[in-house]
């Protein structure tokens, strides 16, 4: 909802003096008090709009940034309400700073000094560069001075003239409702002046695009979300404002074995079936080479296993993460039927052993699973 003028919240003219404003602000904070109108939330919406108003127009200073540049040159915060953003607020500095900035800035100086946009560049790396760092390089779009016209924007042989638009002043005034507000002009950008003739090779601009090779370091144990800022590599600025920065945005590719938890990587690791039972030695990556894991005997699947210090040493320090295997026990396949036989003779010396329980005495999964299924019905029948 767009915000009602002040002087016509307050019931007055825009001319109305500070006695005036003063008296029809009593009037009206004595007619909408929350007091005198409980429970009426548009009675109270009406109380704060007369107290913002009057708070802003009984000020001189607000109430002539208002005059001139409306709502925005009082209350910096978006859509207003809450009060947040006034009088000496930074909205009001900033639209102060802006204007008479092109008015009145220095030395007679109608040009302003832009700084170049910040630039981000994507850079996707590998797990294993990303944890050891790495230099790469990247080509970033740059401009560099026209050599047709050296820069000056302008067909070698002529010259600048002053802006028809706005006489050479830089700004121009554009009427907004009851508002004239002063924009910098849109012609020449502020200049005073325009191109006569511009140079054919940049159309005026006086810079060229072109690519620059930069080289990129990569500390080691950096992660995806991670930036690295070039400070100065972003955009040029314009008349002679400095240039703004690069960010490297890192991504990290996914990798066919490790997964990444901050310092901790995190591997699966299939094994036997017999391995698992028996007990014994299992090699199991790193990202410096393999390395023998002793696995005790009955292992099950799931089972996680800590290498302490196999992981990435942070990029902000502290100390290096863990590798975390994780083993899954893995049914074997394309049996022969000699192995067939085997596996069912050993099934044989499972059922055949005294004390009947097999799966309480060899599957301790199986078996605290059948114990909860025969609780769960147990306590169906009980209720
Ligand atoms: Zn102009
Ligand atoms: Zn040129």
């Amino acid at each position: 909802m767009a915000k009602r003028c002040y002087y016509e919240i307050l019931e007055v003219e825009r001319t109305a003096s500070a006695d005036e404003l003063k008296k029809s602000y009593r009037r009206l904070a004595m007619r909408f008090h929350p007091d005198r109108n409980p429970d009426d939330p548009a009675a109270e919406e009406q109380f704060k709009e007369a107290k913002e108003a009057f708070e802003v127009l009984a000020d001189a200073q607000k109430r002539a940034a208002y005059d001139q540049f409306g709502h925005a040159g009082v209350n910096s915060g978006a859509g207003g309400g809450g009060g947040a953003g006034f009088g000496g607020g930074a909205g009001f500095a900033d639209i102060f700073g802006e204007v008479f900035g092109d008015i009145f800035g220095g030395g007679g100086g109608r040009s302003r000094a832009y700084r170049g946009a910040d630039l981000q560049y994507h850079l996707k790396i590998t797990l294993e560069e990303a944890v050891r760092g790495t230099t790469v390089e990247i080509q970033i779009p740059t401009s560099k001075a026209c050599e047709t016209c050296s820069g000056t924007g302008a067909k070698p042989g002529t010259g600048r003239k002053t802006c028809g638009t706005c006489q050479g002043v830089g700004v121009v005034r554009v009427q907004q409702g009851f508002f004239s507000i002063q924009q910098t002009c849109p012609a020449c950008h502020g200049l005073g002046e325009i191109i006569e003739d511009p140079c054919g090779t940049c159309r005026g601009a006086g810079q060229v695009e072109t690519q620059k090779t930069l080289s990129i370091k990569i500390p080691p144990g950096v992660d995806s979300g991670d930036r690295i800022r070039h400070s100065g590599e972003g955009a040029p600025g314009e008349q002679g404002g400095p240039a703004g920065d690069l960010y490297v945005l890192i991504e990290v590719k996914p990798h066919p074995i490790f997964k990444r938890n901050d310092a901790d990587l995190l591997c699966d690791m299939p094994i036997s079936f017999v391995a698992a039972a028996l007990g014994g030695e299992i090699e199991v990556p790193t990202l410096d080479g393999r390395v023998a894991l002793k696995i005790p005997a009955e292992t099950q699947t799931g089972k996680v296993f800590r290498l302490r210090g196999k992981g990435v040493q942070p990029v902000r320090g502290g100390s290096p993460g863990d590798l975390l295997v994780s083993v899954h026990v893995e049914t074997p396949v394309k049996l022969t039927s000699e192995q067939h036989e085997l596996l069912k003779a050993f099934e044989r010396s499972l059922s055949g052993e005294q004390g009947g329980d097999i799966a309480a005495r060899h599957r301790p999964r199986e078996h605290s699973w059948l114990d909860s299924v025969k609780r769960f019905f147990d306590d169906l029948r009980g209720d």
